[in-house]
């Protein structure tokens, strides 16, 4: 694989030890958190760059593992004390899933630093961690690009004022539907999304689950149907791959016009839909950039329709 051409992303998020409960079993220690998935998902396009905190606990294999995807990980800080856990439940048909447990261990006094060849990123993801944490990264970067974030439910109902600081400085926002209308507090989509449009990001994502994903952006709003999968084994980190398959493919092109932004969101969906057929990292980790190409196919043929 190839990135001569791409520009680095650099992801900023949880690394963590998840513990879940699926209708297929449960496991427990699965190596999750945003920035895991997203930085993955990202590799598969190009350079990476991670933030992140780790404990003591964490294994150096799993660095490792990035370090040989071109995942840059000098900027994952390993803190004396216990990696940040998660845990949860997901319903029999995976739609739904509640938090069972979250500790956040050496999350709790993390204060990112980013090492001085980090600072030109020209993509930025801030992946779901606090807003003050996503905010403390961006003022260490120089003039990027593409800032996306992404954030979930703990922070828009408990750090409302700090995450309207963030969504005045990105982009994109990349939001699932529910967290989307919590946020806005308004249930209709189209709606909802232009009031948080109003609040600062140029452009809005929303992730729908196996429902697809939508842009909303200066050009109005754009579709991509989620790969119906035969085996769904765990959706745990679908979001984040999500967004590391967006920005890493905006990366690759360095195209930010709304024809790339619609690519982007379509790479984003097939490179999802590989990491709800494993538990944890487990498919995502597995797959080569021929095959996200080859389900960006079978998406495309879900949607064209020959008009006669
Ligand atoms: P997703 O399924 O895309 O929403 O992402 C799931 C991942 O988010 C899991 O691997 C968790 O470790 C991580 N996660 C869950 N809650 C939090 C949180 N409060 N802060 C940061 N990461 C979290």
């Amino acid at each position: 694989m190839t990135h001569e051409n791409s520009s680095p992303v650099l992801i900023v998020g949880s690394m963590a030890f998840d513990d879940l409960e699926l209708p297929s079993g449960n496991s427990k220690d699965v190596v999750g958190g945003s920035a895991t998935y997203a930085s993955i998902a990202a590799s598969l396009f190009g350079p990476v760059r991670a933030v992140a905190v780790v404990g003591d606990d964490f294994p150096d294999a799993v660095l490792n593992d990035l370090t040989g995807r071109g995942v840059d990980v000098s900027g994952i800080e390993r803190a004396a004390g216990k990696t940040f856990r998660w845990a949860g439940r997901y319903s029999e048909n995976l739609a739904s899933r509640v938090t069972l447990d979250t500790q956040l261990n050496v999350f709790a006094d993390f204060s990112p630093k980013l090492p001085a060849r980090f600072k030109d990123s020209p993509f930025v993801l801030l992946g779901n961690i606090h807003p003050a944490l996503q905010l403390d990264v961006l003022s260490q970067i120089q003039n990027p690009r593409f800032v996306a974030a992404d954030t979930m439910n703990v922070w828009i109902s408990g750090e409302r004022k700090v995450l309207g600081d963030v969504l005045r400085r990105i982009d994109t926002l990349v939001i699932n539907d529910e967290e989307l209308r919590e946020l806005a507090e308004i249930h209709n989509i189209k709606r909802a999304a232009a009031a948080v449009r109003a609040l600062g990001p140029k452009r809005l994502v929303v992730k729908r689950g196996e429902y697809g994903s939508m842009l909303f952006d200066e050009h109005g709003v754009f579709f991509v149907p989620a790969f119906p999968l035969e085996d769904e084994v765990d959706p745990t980190g679908a979001g984040d791959s999500f967004a590391g398959g967006l920005l890493g493919c905006l990366a690759s092109t360095g195209s930010l016009d709304g024809q790339a932004l619609r690519r982007a969101l379509m790479m984003a969906s097939a490179v999802a839909s590989f990491c709800v057929e494993g538990v944890g990292t487990r498919r995502l980790a597995d797959i080569t950039r021929d095959q996200v190409t080859t389900r960006l196919e079978s998406l495309r043929s879900l949607v064209h329709l020959e008009v006669g």
